[in-house]
């Protein structure tokens, strides 16, 4: 069935996702209000990147696949209509410049998040698009080819196409409280049970609170499920008061999170000394001892272990900090190394979904046509970012989904010759 040119389109949610969508849909000639619940937009982007926002990845699309354990496929065909080198494009002849850092990482040259709300706000003025604040929708309803719309405090707006995208349900301080997930369902969508996905880990018992403020680089961690290793990463970690937090902690949280909630048994195993072999290492520890011969231990190991990390290394190990080094035996120089290349951490929950990173869970993506970000259940309903259920690792994968599925959106949902390629029910 054809169906006729959206040319009003509302936009529920002000954050990364909803502002690109609204920049795109004017683009394409569209009449475009966005509605966003918070007194501001942006409000998350302001946080993102530790308040520098990385913005996106120089790395080619097939790792943003990759560095996408929640649906990553499923973003091939927005990857393809805007990637990250359009983005970039976009936003430096736009007047955004940025820098490539670590990792591919890409920040804006004035390392300022609120550079980059503010470039949005201003590029969303002057396309023409309306922006209505303190606007939180409550009610979206279908009738024939219409859409209505009612915010909380009684406001009704209707338009030709509506973009849902209204972020996940972490940082609900930002605005984004999964009240999006409300509004699909009210139209018949389905919704992936949410939890976090780059989100801290709590540890068992104290050992991990004993180091706290402690921040590793260059160590490695193994996700351990039912005491089956299923996948190890090497980086930085931090120790913290409940647990684990940290890159390389948050990456593998998502199916921490997951197996935790299917009641099994999680560990994290951290290789603190991941370039030196069991061999190498215990040649180093015997070393360090000679040196310091007529030290205790817990004195003998500061040129190999941070001085946070020597009394619970020891205390895991089994091994008295009190113990001289010279008088150190075999056997508990092989539960020394055996500690430094596997420690245990019992994992007991994830910090609340309040505090992830990202929500992994979300508006089903069976439900949605890669390539137009339309509902394959009403034509002219169009979904954009975190409120889908898509989660990426750290590295600015986040904002470019959001990003390249708010772009898609928004010039489909834009299109003055629309056609859907989905029937009304
Ligand atoms: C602390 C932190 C740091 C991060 N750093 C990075 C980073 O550096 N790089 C990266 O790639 N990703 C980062 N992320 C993740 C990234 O910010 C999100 O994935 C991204 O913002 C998702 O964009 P979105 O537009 O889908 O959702 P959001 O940015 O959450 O925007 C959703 C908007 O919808 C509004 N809204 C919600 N419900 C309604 C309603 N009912 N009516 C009207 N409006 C509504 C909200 O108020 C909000 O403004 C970070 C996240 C956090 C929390």
């Amino acid at each position: 069935m054809r169906v006729s040119a959206p040319k009003q389109v509302l936009v529920i949610g002000g954050g990364a996702a909803g502002q690109m969508a609204a920049w795109a849909a004017a683009e394409q000639g569209a009449h475009v209000v966005v509605l966003e619940k918070m007194p501001q937009t942006g409000l998350k982007m302001g946080l993102t990147g530790k308040g520098r926002c990385n913005i996106t990845n120089a790395r080619p699309i097939n790792e943003f696949i990759a560095e996408t354990p929640g649906n990553g496929k499923f973003l091939y065909g927005a990857y393809r209509r805007f990637s990250n080198q359009d983005l970039l494009e976009r936003l430096h002849e736009n007047g955004l410049l940025t820098n490539v850092e670590r990792g591919g990482r890409v920040f804006p040259v004035s390392d300022s998040a609120q550079e980059v709300r503010s470039f949005f706000r201003t590029r969303l003025q002057r396309a023409g698009v309306t922006i209505h604040t303190s606007a939180a929708v409550q009610s979206l309803r279908r009738d024939g080819n219409r859409y209505s719309v009612v915010t909380v405090d009684g406001r009704r707006y209707e338009a030709d196409a509506v973009i849902i995208a209204t972020g996940g349900a972490s940082y609900p301080q930002t605005g984004s409280d999964g009240s999006g997930w409300r509004l699909a369902e009210q139209l018949g969508h389905r919704i992936a049970p949410p939890h976090g996905a780059l989100v801290p880990l709590v540890t068992a018992g104290d050992t991990a609170a004993s180091m706290q403020g402690l921040s590793l680089r260059h160590v490695e961690l193994t996700l351990e499920v039912d005491g089956r290793r299923r996948e190890t990463l090497r980086g930085e970690m931090l120790f913290t008061h409940f647990g684990l937090s940290g890159p390389i902690v948050l990456s593998l949280s998502g199916q921490a999170s997951a197996a935790l909630q299917e009641k099994r048994q999680v560990r994290m195993l951290l290789d603190v000394k991941p370039a030196l072999s069991a061999e190498q290492l215990a040649r180093r520890i015997q070393r360090d001892m000679d040196t310091h011969r007529r030290k205790m231990l817990g004195n003998a190991l500061h040129d190999l272990l941070p001085q946070k990390m020597i009394e619970p290394l020891l205390e895991a190990a089994g091994v008295a900090p009190t113990r001289i080094a010279a008088e150190l035996t075999r056997a508990e120089r092989q539960a020394l190394v055996a500690t430094c290349k596997a420690w245990s951490f019992p994992i007991v929950a994830t910090r609340p979904l309040r505090e992830a990173i990202v929500t992994a869970g979300g508006v089903c993506i069976k439900e949605i046509q890669a390539s137009t970000m339309e509902s394959k259940l009403c034509p002219g309903l169009y979904f954009a970012g975190e409120v889908l259920d898509i989660h990426a690792n750290t590295g600015g994968y986040n904002l470019q989904a959001a990003f390249s599925t708010g772009f898609v959106a928004g010039s489909e949902a834009g299109r003055q010759d629309h056609e859907s390629h989905y029937d009304s029910n």
